[in-house]
């Protein structure tokens, strides 16, 4: 079906979190500039009707970015509502009933992974998967061995180019442009190797806790919730080779041979932290050891790579929220005084919005020896008419383009990296909600430290 225009789209999780959060405001836009034409059905089982999914979609754009009229419009006369459990197949045949002989249709599972291979089979039972494509949300697995079991599952039922993975950060404008400032600019290419670079730190900081989700994260974990997934997308985005070309699979080939050359994690080159109070958050289990903050180091196995490190951290309750990569160059030779001038820097800031800069040592007026450093920098502030990731990728998955998804190989690599430190591989350390995670953090940190975004 590939790159086919489908003709439905179906939203398993029609009442939960996401939906709310994500998929409504994303609905709306597509609506207000003309790409969403065709039934959207929401499908849960809190025992509403239309009427109650149209209120929910309502009070969702309103919180979430603001209602437009006209668009909403557009939207409420697309939306259906099927009520049933997943395990009722009666559901699935009032469903194919709301298709309406739709050929083409793209299921969109925003549901907890448990529940994953129940709607498949009951999909596959009613007819509803015959000709559809088929969109899942992280998480994809919850170690190597069950993202394998998720793949098996779903290739028993669609074909690989029919399966779209989503992976939000993929959607982002500002990790996309990660490639397209890196291969559209020929002052970057011949310096982006270990002759040039000394270090890469990729840092997600956010300054809030688990809002609420403390039964979700409690199963999951900073490894499981951004590094196998966003952080590793972000990491190979830096480090993989020119691809020759743009085609879709091309892309995702070079992108998984970066994955290729990282050895599996070892618990020596993770510290994982947890903040004081997490254990007291609703859903939580009162002795839990799972990780709320993790920083690791690893190398990839390249001619380009081999030597540099590459730090990632990731937590929750620190100092501010932010995603940013420090790739720090080697130290120039002192000419013009005893002292070297410090490394020279890129910094890429991926959210909340796009900063590109470089570090650069000036001369300071007046003194023949003296520098400091400044940042060239552009920067492109939050546009609101600009295309949300949600929007972005919902929009591709209906025109059947899935450059911004993960494919198989990618998915199961990146699991494998992570695999052998997940759980309780390493203890976890107690840190001050407000601080930069725990200490002991600082053991496998760059030398001269962790570089904390501003
Ligand atoms: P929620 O628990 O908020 O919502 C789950 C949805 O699934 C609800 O609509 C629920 O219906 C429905 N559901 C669950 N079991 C059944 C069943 N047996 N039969 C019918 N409906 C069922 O989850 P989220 O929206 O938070 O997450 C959904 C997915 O998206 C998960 O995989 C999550 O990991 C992923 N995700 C979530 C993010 C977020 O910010 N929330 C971010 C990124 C990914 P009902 O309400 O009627 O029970």
């Amino acid at each position: 079906m590939s790159q086919t225009q489908a003709d439905a789209l179906v939203f398993f999780g029609a009442t939960g979190d996401l939906a709310y959060k994500k998929i409504f405001p994303a609905l709306q836009a597509l609506a207000k500039r003309g790409a969403l034409n065709v039934p959207v059905v929401g499908v849960a089982k809190s025992g509403w009707g239309l009427d109650q999914l149209k209120a929910r979609a309502r009070d969702s754009v309103e919180k979430h970015g603001g209602l437009d009229a006209d668009a909403f419009g557009r939207l409420s006369n697309l939306l259906r509502y099927v009520d049933g459990d997943y395990g009722d197949l009666a559901a699935f045949e009032q469903l194919r009933k709301e298709l309406d002989g739709a050929k083409h249709p793209v299921h969109y599972l925003a549901i907890p992974p448990s529940v994953f291979e129940l709607v498949f089979d009951q999909l596959q039972k009613s007819g509803c998967a015959e000709g559809a494509r088929v969109v899942v949300e992280k998480p994809l697995g919850h170690d190597l061995a069950s993202a394998q079991e998720l793949n098996r599952t779903l290739h028993s039922i669609f074909k690989e180019e029919d399966i779209f993975r989503i992976d939000h950060y993929l959607g982002k404008n500002t990790v996309q442009n990660l490639l397209f400032f890196r291969f559209s600019n020929s002052f970057v290419e011949p310096i982006w190797k270990r002759q040039y670079v000394q270090s890469v730190q990729i840092t997600m900081s956010e300054n809030f806790g688990v809002q609420g989700r403390g039964s979700f994260y409690d199963h999951t974990g900073a490894i499981r919730d951004v590094v196998q997934n966003h952080l590793l997308q972000v990491l190979t985005n830096i480090a993989m080779e020119p691809p020759p070309g743009s085609e879709t699979e091309i892309l995702r080939d070079v992108r998984v041979m970066v994955l290729h050359g990282i050895r599996s994690l070892r618990p020596e080159d993770v510290v994982r932290g947890q903040f004081r109070g997490y254990r007291q958050e609703p859903g939580v289990s009162p002795d839990s050891t799972v990780e709320t903050f993790v920083a690791l180091r690893l190398f990839i196995n390249s001619w380009r790579w081999r030597g540099v490190p590459f730090y990632i951290r990731a937590g929750k309750c620190l100092p501010n929220t932010v995603t940013e990569v420090l790739v720090k160059l080697y130290q120039p030779p002192a000419i013009f005084c005893d002292v070297a001038p410090p490394a020279n820097y890129y910094r890429f800031r991926v959210t909340p919005d796009l900063q590109i800069a470089v570090g650069a040592y000036v001369k300071l007026p007046g003194a023949d020896d003296q520098g400091e450093m400044q940042e060239l920098l552009i920067n492109h502030p939050e546009d609101p008419n600009e295309m949300g990731a949600y929007e972005e990728l919902l929009g591709d998955a209906l025109k059947g383009s899935n450059a911004h998804f993960a494919r198989q190989d990618y998915v199961e690599e990146s699991w494998r990296v992570v695999d052998s430190v997940l759980d309780n591989a390493t203890p976890v350390h107690e840190y001050e909600p407000g601080s930069w995670g725990p200490a002991e953090a600082d053991a496998i940190g760059p030398p001269g430290g962790w570089y904390n975004p501003k």
